[in-house]
């Protein structure tokens, strides 16, 4: 079984990197008109640096590339690609986490063919310095090494998936214990609640 490097990261952090993300734009003068989420990962922080700086302009798009938990898929792409004119307006894009990069780079890329844009820049609560690719022009945080993030909102997808590795990599007693043994940290949720919603779902077949 091979093991992965998991992170369990609260609201305080989230609160602290997205006002890291704000303060950097702020003392870099950058005015923003228009703030674009990545959808889902960068909803919440995208929000809460539109309450620092005061910009009433949230939009979205949403780019798909890691599905499955801490499992990349072949080619980031834009879900519901859409047109729209921001007559020049400067925009701000927000994402969790730049990992390979690759989201930030179509979403950039996308922008600016399809939304009419000014200035465009990016930014991200979490950039991993060893495995991206491009650097957001703004981030709070750099990461060395490479791990999973739980994110808050993400809590229950991400267990759900890191329990059904466990299960179909054999495991069938004392989940909470191979959880920790595979991913290094405590599961953020109940084994047994999360275990009761997988069935909900349908994801378990026994
Ligand atoms: P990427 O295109 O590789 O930069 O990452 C795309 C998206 O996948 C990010 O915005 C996150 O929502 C998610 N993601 C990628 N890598 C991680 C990670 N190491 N931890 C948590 N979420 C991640």
């Amino acid at each position: 079984m091979v093991k992965i490097p998991v992170r369990v990261v609260d609201w305080d952090d989230i609160v602290n990197w997205s006002s890291g993300i704000s303060d950097k734009i702020k003392r870099d003068e950058y005015k923003v008109d228009v703030i674009i989420a990545i959808a889902r990962g960068g909803l919440v922080p995208a929000r809460l640096v539109a309450d620092a700086l005061g910009v009433l302009d949230v939009i979205s798009i949403k780019v798909e590339h890691w599905v499955q938990t801490a499992n990349k898929d072949v080619e980031a792409k834009i879900k519901f690609p859409y047109k729209l004119d921001l007559k020049g307006g400067n925009v701000l894009i927000v994402d969790d986490i730049c990992d390979t990069g690759d989201s930030l780079e179509i979403a950039k890329k996308f922008v600016s063919d399809n939304f009419n844009p000014g200035a465009i820049r990016t930014s991200t609560m979490q950039y991993i310095e060893s495995t991206a690719r491009i650097k957001p022009d703004y981030y709070a945080a750099t990461i060395t090494d490479w791990a999973w993030f739980m994110y808050p909102w993400n809590y229950w997808e991400d267990e759900i998936n890191l329990i059904r590795k466990l299960l179909d990599n054999g495991v069938k007693t004392d989940i909470e214990h191979a959880f920790k043994d595979n991913y290094g940290v405590e599961p953020p949720i109940p084994v047994k609640d999360v275990l009761e919603e997988m069935k909900r779902r349908n994801l378990l077949n026994f």
